[in-house]
């Protein structure tokens, strides 16, 4: 893995969450979009290396719907920057870790993503991403 790559945050209200880390971080984001396979807008803060990837439910099937409901906003995943999702996939399944994506999906930010069940990493979804060429 070569560097958290951003850290997600499930917001009930993106405009006003825009505005919230707006003032904290004294950014503005640097990018929305909508990622219509997953029910969700988001929207992007760049830190350093790092970035902050506010994420607002589009309808309530999605994740992020599901996820504020059971546990409010706050911390819903940290995503790792890879330079081989597919080796590193592969790599993380003979670890005994547990895939949410057989093959990676095309996830926010131009990046092939896959998720690993929270259930085998001490209660933290995380994500894998790849920049996409
Ligand atoms: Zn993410």
């Amino acid at each position: 893995m070569l560097q958290v790559e951003h850290i997600g945050i499930a917001v009930k209200n993106l405009q006003e969450s825009d505005n919230l880390f707006s003032k904290l971080l004294n950014i503005s984001p640097y990018k929305h979009e909508e990622v219509e396979s997953e029910f969700v807008m988001t929207s992007f803060f760049k830190i350093g290396t790092t970035k902050i990837e506010l994420l607002e439910a589009t309808n309530e099937n999605s994740a992020i719907a599901k996820f504020i409901e059971k546990k409010g906003e706050g911390i819903h995943h940290i995503a790792y920057e890879v330079s081989d999702i597919l080796a590193e996939m592969q790599r993380l399944k003979n670890e005994g870790f547990i895939l949410l994506q057989e093959t990676p999906k095309l996830g926010a930010d131009n990046k092939l993503v896959c998720f690993l069940h929270p259930k085998s990493t001490n209660g933290v979804l995380i994500e894998l991403c790849q920049e996409r060429q």
